[in-house]
């Protein structure tokens, strides 16, 4: 299938038509004058003086067979790199609203825990399912998602058309024979070379230094290695964590991680909020990519504010998640992206912090880049991960600084159109399937609700 875009406007002010075939961005030209140039805000109807190439469906059909060329007519819209979540646990939307209040520890412990042992898989499937809805709608297109099953994640994640990058979790709460199990099961689950299509990858998960133990860490440190795969961990999120590291090993969280060689270029840490100097040194020595997730912090009372600027100063790149619904509860990562700029801002008392084209390039461009999918800049040959924002929503008027507004004020509620890997995932807001997923993962949450009340 080929999508022609037609008279989009871009973040440089530029009218384009932008042609995709195979998954790629093949052209972007200047629009052809007098189609799809309507002017900004009169909103992006469909217009019957562009022909469609495509006769089924006119005027807006959401897929298209091999060969067809589906044209969008784009007048008042504005055309974007798409956004990547790198932190999340997605079929944790099944709890969504039940651990208001708590500190991480407590949460982890009285409320989210003892939940997610009642989930089966399919429960995390249609989870996950209902995450990727809610990420498509706000313009997500790859995730990096930490959680209990990765079969079950993978299968949601392939279904949904979405890119994910499923995190194989290794969870033993330091309990070795469990430990043991867990890393022989995972060596099971890689060596049986999982394929759940080309948009769905893997890497591994160690979910924290407090609950996974040393001998699985340095076990998932090695076996990344042998396999070349990525990592990703959750570091230094509490005050509570590095205290009690340095009380039990003389060193930092990070530090404790070099030592154990868990630290390199495809490591993915989230957080990362108790670090000193020398962390951030350490981390950047090695190339780590840090995740920052504003609103869970906030919401979970974690800490400081991340500390952007150390990290930018050396080099690191920051990208941005939302974590899970049971600590943000959103998935929406534009509400995620004014919400860092203005922690940076208040934290520091310093206005200049965290500037609207830098949150945003952590947002996008710098997401895609971390995990090579070719996408993130809207270039001839890259791939074609892009959305289309509908510039007549009143938090994208006026037109004066379009980056701002997609920050500050637009939001995920703007976004009307969503292409993956030159597939059309959203149209004029609407998702194939997402009643099927909407209906059924409500009734599997009721059906959790009840059973907690039966134990609880
Ligand atoms: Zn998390």
């Amino acid at each position: 299938m080929s999508i022609v875009i037609r008279g989009a406007l871009t973040l440089e002010g530029e009218r384009v038509d932008i042609v995709i075939e195979e998954g790629t961005i093949a052209e972007i030209r200047p629009a052809e004058a007098g189609k799809g140039s309507a002017p900004v805000g009169r909103g992006a109807v469909a217009s019957e003086e562009v022909p469609s190439l495509t006769s089924a469906e006119h005027p807006r059909p959401l897929s298209a067979g091999r060969g067809e060329v589906v044209v969008i007519d784009a007048a008042g819209m504005l055309a974007i790199p798409s956004l990547v979540n790198a932190h999340a646990h997605s079929a944790m939307t099944l709890l969504r609203g039940t651990a208001e209040d708590l500190e991480l520890d407590d949460w982890l412990r009285m409320a989210v825990w003892p939940r997610e042992a009642l989930l089966d898989a399919e429960d995390i499937y249609w989870g996950t399912r209902l995450a990727a809805i809610e990420m498509i709608k706000s313009g997500t297109t790859l995730c990096q998602d930490m959680y209990l099953d990765p079969g079950a994640q993978a299968r949601a994640a392939q279904d949904s058309g979405m890119r994910f990058v499923v995190s194989y979790p290794i969870v033993d709460a330091m309990d070795e024979p469990r430990g043991a199990r867990q890393r022989s099961s995972c060596e099971a689950f890689f060596d049986a070379s999982p394929d759940f299509g080309a948009l769905v990858s893997f890497n591994l998960g160690a979910h924290s230094i407090y609950a996974t133990s040393e001998a699985s860490l340095r076990w998932l440190g090695s076996f990344a290695r042998e396999r070349s795969l990525g990592l990703h961990i959750h570091l230094a999120e509490t005050e509570a964590e590095r205290r009690s590291c340095i009380a039990e090993r003389g060193l930092s969280p990070a530090a404790y991680l070099d030592s154990i060689g868990f630290l390199g270029p495809k490591l993915f840490a989230a957080h990362a909020l108790w670090l000193d100097e020398g962390d951030f040194d350490l981390l950047a020595r090695h190339g780590v990519s840090l995740v920052h997730n504003p609103v869970s912090n906030m919401k979970l009372a974690s800490g400081p504010a991340y500390d952007f600027e150390a990290a930018r100063s050396r080099g690191i790149r920051t990208l941005l998640g939302t974590d899970g619904c049971a600590s943000n509860n959103s998935l929406d990562l534009f509400s995620d992206m004014k919400i860092a700029a203005l922690l940076q801002k208040q934290h520091y008392r310093d206005a200049r912090r965290m500037g609207v084209a830098e949150i945003f390039d952590a947002a996008t461009r710098a997401g895609h880049e971390a995990f090579g999918d070719g996408a993130g800049i809207m270039v001839e040959g890259r791939a074609a991960d892009l959305l289309l924002v509908d510039l007549s929503k009143p938090g994208m008027l006026p037109t004066h600084d379009l980056q701002s507004s997609l920050v500050y004020a637009g939001g995920g509620a703007a976004v009307d159109t969503v292409i993956c890997a030159g597939r059309i995932l959203m149209r004029s807001g609407r998702i194939e399937g997402e009643e099927e997923v909407r209906i059924e993962a409500t009734r599997r949450a009721q059906v959790l609700a009840e059973r907690w009340k039966s134990i609880a």
